[in-house]
């Protein structure tokens, strides 16, 4: 199963399959037939391969057959909401350093940058997730630059300790994904042992060229060594994995196969794709000048490469940041977003400091130590009573990790269809103890008109009745409810 040579990179993200799948998807992107089957099997649940990811992708670039891309949206709409339903995961980031060893053209954070360079105590640790939970967050992305010295594995584990024994009120972290650098197996168990949720790891870019000249210096220099750092994580046993491609490095649709090639070789050696996909586009940073990068990604590209992740691999997450500015977020999102962030800071300290600086919790940022610039910059409060308006259900669940429905369990529960009864009460459960703790009047009554409707989409009625006992639990005070 862990034959070394088959998980060489090269021998998952081929250059040449690529080209191969890309030049199939440009010879039938007008083949109308040949898209509507492909939409009725996307409808299926089943997935799309790697062929008819990229008819799609070309397809939607056809400008003459608008028709076309409207039905792959359509599909798109469909799937996310018979899969995921209203439901939308909230997080935010939490930046402990931003030390960084590497030359990365593209990021804030690389050598010779002109920013900041702070790294957290355990007591700013402490203050930053008490401003988190105060902003109702359970679930944190802890980031960091790649510095050995500055910012070592057992410093992101003390972190992790702190972040998870940090209380506030009934403010608690209750999951934390970790974003940091390539490692190897014995870091990867290390922060196992520590209690991560998902392990992510962006590949940045799939092309090999580009990524060697994007990454000129610095142990993120070694394509392979990236490239291979999700099998280590899963071989460390970390079951959760997250993928995603910075996009605005290279041509989107070679990306969106790359991905694909990913996903396929995850599935293959270790039975179960990533966890999720995450969907950033290139912005803004300190030292980094955007006009040097010819592949930005268009609105219009950048819903494309949504809904089609979207029909192609129906049951993974997918998110989205951030970097997306306030009402492309709530546009994308019913595209197939199912995670996304709120009330962001990407600087180190910066959710604390701007408590001091009396600014509440709005995602305003200090730029001296952020990573790049935030384009949505409403409070976690803005943006769930947003999310809630629209019609969707800000979800600040974290059961399934907690329960060890995790790795190939969590895709059994998503693909038998169990979600109406364990996703949907979990994520009004969490969403009406955000509202009681942290929301105004206008968010409770939007929160528990939503509770009223929804209940009934709980199919089983034992489940339904079990709900309503927990309701009435949390609205006395009781916290921490999950099926
Ligand atoms: N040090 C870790 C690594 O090497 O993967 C974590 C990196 S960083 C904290 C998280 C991600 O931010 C990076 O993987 C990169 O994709 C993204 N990023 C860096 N610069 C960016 C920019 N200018 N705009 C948007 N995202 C950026």
């Amino acid at each position: 199963m862990f034959d070394s040579k088959s998980n060489l990179a090269e021998n998952f993200i081929s250059h040449d399959e690529i080209i191969k799948v890309l030049d199939f998807g440009k010879d039938h992107m007008n083949d109308t037939e040949m898209v509507k089957k492909i939409l009725k099997k996307a409808e299926s649940l089943s997935g799309l391969d790697r062929y008819e990811v990229s008819v799609l992708l070309h397809a939607c670039e056809n400008k003459d057959n608008q028709a076309l891309r409207e039905g792959i949206f359509a599909m798109a709409r469909k799937i996310k909401e018979r899969i995921y339903g209203k439901r939308i995961v909230m997080f935010a980031p939490l930046y402990v350093s931003n030390y960084c060893i590497n030359g990365c053209k593209y990021c804030g954070y690389h050598t010779g940058s002109g920013i900041c360079r702070k790294k957290l105590t355990q007591q700013e640790v402490a203050e930053e997730c008490r401003a988190i939970e105060a902003m109702g967050h359970k679930r944190i992305a802890l980031e960091a630059g790649e510095d050995p010295k500055n910012c070592d594995i057992d410093y992101i584990i003390e972190c992790m300790k702190t972040a998870y024994s940090t209380k506030n009120g009934n403010g608690e972290i209750r999951r934390i994904n970790v974003n940091i650098a390539a490692a190897d197996e014995d870091i990867y168990r290390k922060l196992k042992e520590a209690g991560i949720g998902t392990y992510i790891l962006f590949q940045e870019t799939y092309h090999k060229p580009t990524y060697e000249k994007l990454h000129p210096s610095g142990p993120k220099s070694d394509y392979e060594y990236h490239t291979t750092a999700h099998d280590r994580a899963m071989r460390g046993g970390i079951d959760d994995v997250g993928i995603g491609v910075l996009y605005g490095l290279y041509e989107y649709k070679y990306e969106v196969i790359g991905t694909m090639l990913h996903v396929k070789h995850l599935e293959d050696t270790f039975g179960v794709g990533p966890h999720t996909i995450s969907i950033p586009r290139v912005k803004m940073a300190e030292d980094v000048d955007l006009s040097l990068f010819p592949n930005i990604v268009t609105d219009e590209q950048f819903k494309t490469i949504i809904a089609v992740i979207r029909l192609a691999v129906p049951y993974t997450g997918m998110i989205i940041s951030t970097r997306e500015e306030q009402n492309f977020r709530d546009e994308i999102i019913s595209l197939g977003i199912s995670q996304t962030s709120g009330g962001s800071c990407t600087g180190v300290g910066g959710y604390a400091k701007r408590i001091k600086c009396g600014e509440c919790d709005s995602g305003s940022d200090d730029q001296s130590t952020a990573q790049f610039k935030v384009s949505d910059v409403r409070s976690e409060a803005e943006v769930s009573k947003a999310l809630l308006k629209n019609g969707y259900i800000p979800s600040f669940c974290t059961a399934c990790y907690r329960a060890g429905r995790t790795g190939d369990r969590f895709m059994q529960l998503a693909k038998t269809g169990d979600i109406s009864n364990c996703c949907l009460p979990n994520a009004m459960l969490t969403l009406a103890e955000y509202a009681l703790d942290y929301g105004d009047d206008e968010f409770n009554r939007l929160t528990f008109d939503v509770i009223q409707k929804e209940r009934e989409n709980i199919l089983d009625e034992k489940v339904r009745n079990k709900f309503d006992e927990y309701i009435s639990l949390i609205k006395s005070g009781q916290r921490d409810f999950r099926f």
